[in-house]
């Protein structure tokens, strides 16, 4: 049986289109010890794997989706977008114990009624819709994706970029990512000289460029969530847990 979630539990996002979108925190989950409690992740390492499926059934009951018609990535700090088909979604394949996802680090769908999931603990969960017809897009995007273009390239995959709404999600904040001057440079290159913070990269304000470059209007973009390691009983953080946490998710599903 799957036991409902809190409210507290999800941040739901107003989308302005026939799709459903929100993000996962940490909190109304079954998960113990660093994983507390909402995990949703299998790469973190050690937590019960019978937690982490319940998580997962009690999100998608929480988003009105069939276990079935839940997809997830396996995902590899790319740039390759997959696109959900006939045939991807775990329906009949054993749901529980299903971790045979595709290799990529965007989603994108046009079929009503599939949640796309993407997993976070400080990079950008980014969830995208087009505002009258049910294509949606799902973006896990760390610094390596960033720079690589995975937001880029899922907002062409979904197409029609001026008619798309856009959510930018808990992500680790300039506050809490001092990062290498390379890095840095690269940064600067790429999104401009206003992403770089002192030390530090702004994840969200790349997140932001990448997206208005690709042609979303900047007033179609909700940012929600702060910083994940500021947040850290709120959200999973990778940086602020020293490694050993959980992952919270961006979830976005079109209806019909
Ligand atoms: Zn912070």
């Amino acid at each position: 049986m799957t036991v409902p979630l809190p409210d507290h539990a999800l941040l739901r996002i107003a989308v302005d289109g026939p799709a459903v979108a929100a993000f996962t925190t940490r909190r109304g989950g079954v998960s113990a010890g660093p994983f507390a409690s909402l995990n949703l992740g299998r790469s973190g390492g050690g937590d019960d794997p019978e937690a982490v499926f319940a998580n997962r059934r009690a999100v998608c009951a929480a988003m009105g989706v069939d276990p079935g018609d839940a997809m997830m990535l396996t995902q590899v700090h790319g740039a390759d977008v997959h696109r959900v088909a006939e045939g991807d979604t775990p329906r009949g394949r054993g749901v529980g114990t299903f971790d045979g996802w595709p290799e990529a680090d965007a989603l994108v769908c046009d079929r009503p009624g599939v949640l796309l999931a993407v997993l976070a603990a400080d990079c950008v969960p980014v969830l995208l819709w087009h505002r009258e017809h049910p294509r949606v897009g799902a973006v896990h995007a760390g610094w390596r994706g960033l720079v690589g273009g995975v937001v880029e390239n899922a907002v062409a995959a979904v197409g029609d970029p001026g008619r798309l709404g856009a959510a930018v999600g808990p992500c680790i904040g300039p506050c809490h990512y001092p990062v290498s001057a390379d890095v840095r440079d690269t940064f600067a290159g790429r999104f401009g000289d206003a992403v770089v913070r002192g030390e530090a990269v702004d994840l969200r304000a790349a997140t932001r460029v990448a997206l208005t470059t690709a042609g979303v209007s900047a007033a179609a973009i909700t940012d929600a969530g702060g910083c994940t390691a500021c947040h850290a009983d709120v959200f999973y953080s990778h940086r602020a847990s020293g490694g050993t946490t959980g992952r919270h998710a961006g979830l976005v599903v079109a209806r019909g």
